[in-house]
């Protein structure tokens, strides 16, 4: 669709008072859009069925139903609307339906409070967010288990790291390892493909031992100048529960003349712990020779307040999606200042994954978060170019 300044563009106003479609349909017209309005969820059906429109805006609330239900037709219809939400109701109700709009892949400029000024929905227009890059096609990019295994055997799954930083200070307070499947000739396969495929098919511990062990050796390479400076693991709960996980640690912590000390555990629940009393087990155990442990994607409903209780954490990792929503998502901030406070509550380190500003990185650093770690810092980087960076860089003060 050619939105450029000189071609008309389509916009759809769905809302049952009448008045309200009008005042709408006429700001809009001054901007150059062509308005059709709909009074009802069958309206806005029937105008979706016959037309492509480059912006909906849409009441929450139609008489005896509501916006919401016409989400899905929104995604579906094929012409991609920019969706602008208006409503009497207050903001939380408008801030859960954004969420859940972007959520079912829309794009959403915003909402508006009812009557809508017609200065505010204009700026709205005038900033309606970009279209998609269109997403990679990960169909053609989904590795076999085959694949996978040879992958591993050949040793091309590598480790990277990125640093964490304080956020006090700017000191490098350690790394967390990364792994990485580059495929020559084709694009990566991002770990969020080859993680799942990697615990589905029976590999994860293989897999996480050789991370491990690369992230072991890393470690003791930099922490002959940085000897603070720890190495942080992710580890599946599938591989918690073996019962070798303490042993092999143990080994490769001697193999390279590592303290307990130098090594962080991070758990995510991406799956559910099957045997939750062995994986408390293996982690107290972890935690009693004096190794980290950190809580993973704190907040995302895979890792929850329930694990706080049972499992010997001693660091909590708040999930980018609330770092990133920081600024422009009150809910996610209250969210990001309530999770902070609880850490501290229960004596646990905080660190906030995802900070690519020095704006983000001030806030969090106001409420009393220790520890960021994101692009504003660094990206994760093979152990070659993170030992360079290491030694040339000048600690970044927030
Ligand atoms: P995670 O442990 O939460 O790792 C943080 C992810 O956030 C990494 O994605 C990292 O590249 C990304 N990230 C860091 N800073 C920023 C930032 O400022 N902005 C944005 N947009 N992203 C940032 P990555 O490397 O794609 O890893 C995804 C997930 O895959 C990891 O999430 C972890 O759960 C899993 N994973 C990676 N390596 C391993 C591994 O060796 N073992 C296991 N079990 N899981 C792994
Ligand atoms: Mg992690
Ligand atoms: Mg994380």
């Amino acid at each position: 669709v050619n939105s450029g300044p000189y071609v008309s563009r389509r916009l759809l106003v769905v809302d049952d008072e009448r008045i309200q479609r009008l005042i709408i349909a006429r700001a809009v017209g001054n901007l150059g859009f062509v308005a059709d309005a709909a009074a009802s969820l069958d309206d806005a059906l029937a105008c979706l069925g016959d037309r492509a429109y480059d912006v909906v805006i849409l009441d929450l609330s139609l008489g005896e139903t509501d916006g919401i239900s016409l989400l899905q037709a929104l995604r579906d219809c094929g012409c991609d609307p920019v969706v602008i939400f208006i409503s009497r109701l207050d903001d939380r109700i408008r801030i859960a339906s954004m969420r859940l709009a972007t959520a079912f892949g829309l794009r959403v400029a915003g909402s508006l409070h009812k009557p809508v000024a017609p200065a505010a929905l204009r700026d709205m227009l005038l900033q309606t967010p970009p279209r998609p890059a269109a997403a990679p096609d990960r169909a053609v990019n989904v590795p076999t288990v085959e694949e996978l295994t040879r992958a591993m055997h050949n040793n091309a799954i590598v480790t990277q790291f990125q640093p964490k930083v304080s956020l006090n200070d700017g000191a490098v307070v350690g790394m967390e390892s990364l792994a990485r499947w580059p495929r020559g000739g084709s694009a990566p396969v991002p770990p969020d493909v080859f993680i799942p495929l990697a615990e589905r098919s029976g590999v994860i511990a293989t897999l996480t031992f050789s991370v491990m062990r690369q992230a072991l050796i890393a470690c003791s390479q930099w922490r002959k100048t940085h000897p603070a400076c720890s190495v942080a693991v992710n580890i599946s709960p599938l591989v918690l529960t073996d019962p070798t996980l303490p042993d092999e640690i143990d080994r490769m912590l001697h193999e390279t003349g590592l303290s307990p000390g130098a090594l962080v555990a991070e758990i995510t629940e991406s799956t559910v712990i099957a045997n939750p009393l062995a994986a408390a087990q293996i982690l107290t155990r972890l935690r009693i020779k004096g190794i980290s442990l950190s809580i993973d994607d704190f907040g995302t409903g895979h890792s929850s307040l329930l694990s706080l209780l049972r499992m010997p954490f001693s660091e909590l990792k708040i999930d980018q999606s609330f770092t990133s929503q920081c600024e422009t998502d009150p809910e996610a901030w209250k969210i990001v200042r309530a999770t902070v406070s609880m850490a501290r509550e229960l004596g646990l380190s905080v660190v906030a994954e995802g900070i690519e500003t020095n704006s983000v990185a001030e806030r969090l650093r106001d409420i009393g978060c220790q520890t960021g770690q994101g692009w504003l810092f660094g990206r994760p980087m093979s152990e070659a170019t993170l030992l360079a960076w290491l030694n040339e860089r000048e600690p970044v003060t927030v």
